[in-house]
Order: C-alpha cells, then sequence, then structure tokens
C-alpha cells in the first residue's frame, strides 16, 4: 500500500482510494470495543499489553494481579481512553478467578480476550539432584494451575454467552527445552503449551481460540529479580545470543505486539498455536 500522500494513486491502471487503504488509524483498532482481562496485568509483558491493548482501542481491560498498588495505578493512569480496572486476583485460587470472570461479565456484558499470562520464575536453580518441591509445587499453582483456572473459567463464560472468544496463554520459549537449571520453571511452561493444545481442541467446537504466546528472555521485574541485575546489564547479557541481528533486543512490547495479533481478528483461524517471540535465542 502506497504512503498516504493526500493524492489518489494509481496502481496497475486503476485509481484508488488511498484514503480507504491506508488509513493511519485503522491500524491501531485491531481490538475495537473488544472487553479483555489480563492477569499478572499489573508489571512487565502484561503491563506492556495492557498500554498496547488501550492503543489498539480496547473497550475495556480488567487487570488481575496480586500487586495492587501497581496494578491500581495501571489503571488509573489509563485515564479515559479504556474502561480500564484493577481486580485483586490470585490466580492460584479458583474463586479469585471465577469471582474476577463474573465481574468482568456483570461490569461489560461479556469477555472477548482472556491472557493468561501471571507466572513466576524458578525461586532456586532447581536442578534435579536439589530439585525443592515445595517450590515446584508453588510455582506449578500459578504457572499451571492458575492457567488451567483462567482457561476454565473464561471457557465456561465464552461458551455460556455462544461468543468467539480468543484466549491467549504465556508459555516461553524453554517449554519444550533441554535445561541445566530452572527445571521446574521448564516442566511448568512445556504443561502450559500441552495444556493450550487441549483446550484449543476442546473448545474449537464452541469457536474458541486458545494459543500461547512464548517469549525469549525479555527484561522484566521479574527477570531482573532473579538475576539480581538492573534493566540494562540484564539486556546486554542476552543481547549476544539473538540469533535474529535486528535493531536491538528483546522487548516486551514485541511480545506484547504477539498478543494482540492473537487476540485479534486478523487470527481468526488460528488456534492451538504456540508462536515463539525469541528472535531465534540460542541460550
Ligand atoms: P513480572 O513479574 O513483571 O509480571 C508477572 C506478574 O504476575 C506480576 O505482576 C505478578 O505480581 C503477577 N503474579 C505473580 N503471581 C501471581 C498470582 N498468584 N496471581 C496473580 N498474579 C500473579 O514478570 P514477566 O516477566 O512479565 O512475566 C509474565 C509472564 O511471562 C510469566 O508467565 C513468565 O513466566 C513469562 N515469561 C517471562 C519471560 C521473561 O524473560 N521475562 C520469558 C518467557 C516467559
Amino acid at each position: 500500500v502506497a504512503v498516504w500522500s493526500g493524492e489518489p494513486a494509481v496502481v496497475a491502471g486503476s485509481c484508488w482510494n488511498v484514503e480507504l487503504l491506508a488509513d493511519p488509524k485503522a491500524n491501531n483498532k485491531k481490538l475495537q470495543d473488544k472487553v479483555a482481562i489480563i492477569t499478572g496485568g499489573a508489571s512487565g509483558i502484561g503491563e506492556a499489553t495492557v498500554h498496547l491493548f488501550v492503543d489498539h482501542s480496547a473497550g475495556a481491560i480488567v487487570i488481575a494481579d496480586i500487586q495492587d498498588e501497581k496494578g491500581e495505578e495501571l489503571a488509573a493512569s489509563i485515564g479515559n481512553r479504556c474502561a480500564c480496572t484493577y481486580v485483586h486476583c490470585d490466580v492460584t485460587k479458583e474463586q479469585d478467578v471465577e469471582s474476577l470472570v463474573q465481574s468482568t461479565i456483570q461490569l461489560h456484558g461479556r469477555l472477548d480476550i482472556m491472557f493468561c499470562n501471571a507466572g513466576i520464575l524458578s525461586q532456586s536453580m532447581q536442578t534435579i539432584l536439589e530439585f525443592d518441591l515445595s517450590s515446584y509445587e508453588k510455582l506449578f499453582a500459578v504457572n499451571v494451575g492458575g492457567v488451567a483456572a483462567s482457561i476454565k473459567h473464561a471457557g465456561q463464560a465464552m461458551v455460556k454467552a455462544n461468543s468467539r472468544g480468543s484466549i491467549i496463554c504465556t508459555a516461553s520459549r524453554a517449554a519444550g527445552l533441554a535445561s541445566d537449571r530452572n527445571t521446574d520453571y521448564v516442566m511448568s511452561k512445556s504443561s502450559v503449551v500441552a495444556l493450550m493444545r487441549c483446550a484449543s481442541t476442546q473448545l474449537a467446537p464452541h469457536g474458541i481460540r486458545v494459543n500461547c504466546v512464548s517469549p525469549g528472555p525479555v527484561e522484566t521485574p521479574a527477570l531482573c529479580e532473579t538475576l539480581g541485575m538492573g534493566a540494562a546489564d540484564t539486556e546486554s547479557m542476552f543481547s549476544r545470543m539473538f540469533r535474529l541481528k535486528n535493531d536491538g533486543v528483546l522487548k516486551v512490547k514485541h511480545v506484547a505486539d504477539a498478543v494482540v495479533f492473537l487476540a485479534s481478528e486478523e487470527s481468526q483461524f488460528i488456534t492451538g498455536h504456540n508462536l515463539l517471540v525469541d528472535g531465534l535465542f540460542q541460550g
């Protein structure tokens, strides 16, 4: 499509109304009027996704997290650009997740998008010889149980409303890989991909799509805290490991772009897919 110059463009002998084709705002309305829940929305990838959903004209966004102050501040910062609210929701408690979905439907009338993103990283090295089962159980409760509860209650609401919803889960590039550490985390993210595949098969007859986004290492509060490093050092540590040399390193915005794609009509016939956003990371 030609860049809008204010004049009709002649393409292959015919006169096109470029204004219709290249409306600079059209690209920013991929989620117009959609109602979305974002778990783990107060920070990192979730926070970036909140901002991008607002940019894409989402009608309502519910940020669900356990960091109340950050979540409230983020919701307030959106102002009148979108009906954005914060709800305290611990995804390890099924009752919290059920109430989250119910209150969203009470407030906004429906649920179109569920982004199951809340997750935690390994609390220690978790090599198999020093595997800590209680850390593993805690991590699985968030990363796997929390995603299962989120898909379950979003799916039930979407089936009941006969709506063609989109559910997206944050897995990881680590899913399915052999790793010399973080065994519980790798197990959990492999489970998220398996869960997504089962859910996509079971919800497909209802017209509901379920996909994963799998980021490579990206600078967020969780990653910096785990590494004990600042943002710049974290990015520089991983920068050489992306095979794709494309003007910088992986950023949360790149992940959020993939989530918008999977949430929008642009991916209308894509389900059961695990979309890697990792620049061919080789770590
Ligand atoms: P983050 O810590 O910045 O954000 C995660 C959010 O989840 C936080 O706001 C946290 O409060 C919330 N959360 C944690 N436990 C919760 C619970 N029980 N209930 C509700 N919310 C809870 O971290 P992030 O890096 O943005 O992580 C987001 C997702 O991305 C996670 O699933 C993580 O595993 C995944 N991921 C991260 C990376 C990375 O390099 N940062 C790479 C691949 C995948």
